[in-house]
């Protein structure tokens, strides 16, 4: 709804006084404070609750500007996986809402329809369920903030494409059994987040993301080249049959990805590692400094040759 001048006040420090056409002045919580600019609102009812959150179009965030490139992979293991060996985590749900929310789920289905009772235990699931977006959001929205912030360039793998060619690998393999549920639950929490995330980078980091060919990025290794679906051992594992080359698979997935397509189309191999360019606006790659993805030797630390030190994801409270 448009906001017009005036329609909302501030009554005091909590709580607020906005103007909701067809339904009058209406109080709110202030849980933050109301942009200036803000020229519209919703108002939204959510698992038992009114919200209203006042809209404003934010400037994007401004890079360091090194030239700085950073590789993102939807790690397996690990949700969001950096080329500069930062890891960002994407929570759902603690095991024990987990529980909870099984629980009163099996609850709701055997009381009876249309019943107060089972009206109370949906919403209970409600909420349950809307803090798990909410946290994920959360997560989301610090991490690309934080990304923004420290780096300049954005690699991140094409998924229209990858859900070709990946998808239907990952059966055959017999990794141990928690590593695959663990996997199997941050597929899923990403898979509903990923799109929301690459969204979020590319609203902060406009015209700083681009966007790679996933293939093979799980099966090249980064020390000496030899591509194979071998090479991912497990789920986890990177190991290169060829120089046995091992680190975590999301960290390698996360490097090729910051190389760009590090192999070409017939399977055939390598480039030298270093990234190709297709993009107009992004630098030549060799001019730019690409984070982690330069051949490094195994006594090396990547991050220190890497650009800016990491710093923990900020908290965007207003
Ligand atoms: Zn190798």
């Amino acid at each position: 709804m448009a906001l017009k001048p005036g329609h909302v006040r501030r009554l005091n420090r909590h709580w607020g006084l906005v103007w909701v056409p067809k339904a009058g002045w209406v109080r709110f919580r202030r849980s933050r404070p109301i942009p200036r600019e803000a020229k519209s609102f919703r108002v939204t009812f959510k698992a038992g609750q009114w919200h209203i959150a006042f809209a404003i179009k934010p400037e994007p965030i401004e890079g360091p500007g090194d030239g700085s490139i950073i590789g993102i992979d939807r790690g397996v293991v690990i949700p969001l996986c950096c080329s500069d060996k930062t890891n960002y985590d994407v929570p759902g749900l603690e095991d024990r809402e987990r529980r909870i929310l099984k629980r009163l789920q099996r609850t709701e289905s055997h009381q009876k329809r249309g019943s107060g009772r089972r009206a109370r235990t949906r919403l209970r699931i409600n909420r349950m369920k809307g803090r798990e977006v909410a946290r994920r959001k959360d997560a989301i929205e610090k991490a690309t903030t934080d990304l923004a912030r420290r780096c300049d360039f954005f690699r991140i793998e094409d998924l229209r494409i990858k859900n070709m060619t990946r998808s239907a690998r990952g059966t055959k393999e017999k990794p141990c059994r928690r590593v695959r549920q663990k996997a199997g639950l941050n597929r899923g929490i990403l898979q509903s987040g990923w799109g929301l995330f690459t969204r979020r980078l590319e609203d902060k980091a406009p015209y700083r993301v681009e966007r790679v060919s996933p293939a093979f990025t799980s099966q090249h290794c980064v020390e000496c080249g030899y591509t194979a679906p071998e090479n991912r051992e497990s789920q986890a594992v990177f190991r290169c049959r060829a120089c046995g080359f091992t680190a975590n698979a999301d960290f390698v997935g996360s490097l090729n990805i910051a190389g760009g397509h590090p192999v070409t189309a017939r399977g055939g191999m390598v480039l030298s590692g270093l990234p190709m360019n297709r993009e107009p606006q992004l630098p030549a790659s060799r001019s730019g400094r690409a984070v982690g993805i330069l051949r490094h030797q195994p006594e090396e630390d990547v991050k220190a040759a890497a650009a800016p030190p990491a710093r923990r994801p900020r908290r965007p409270r207003a």
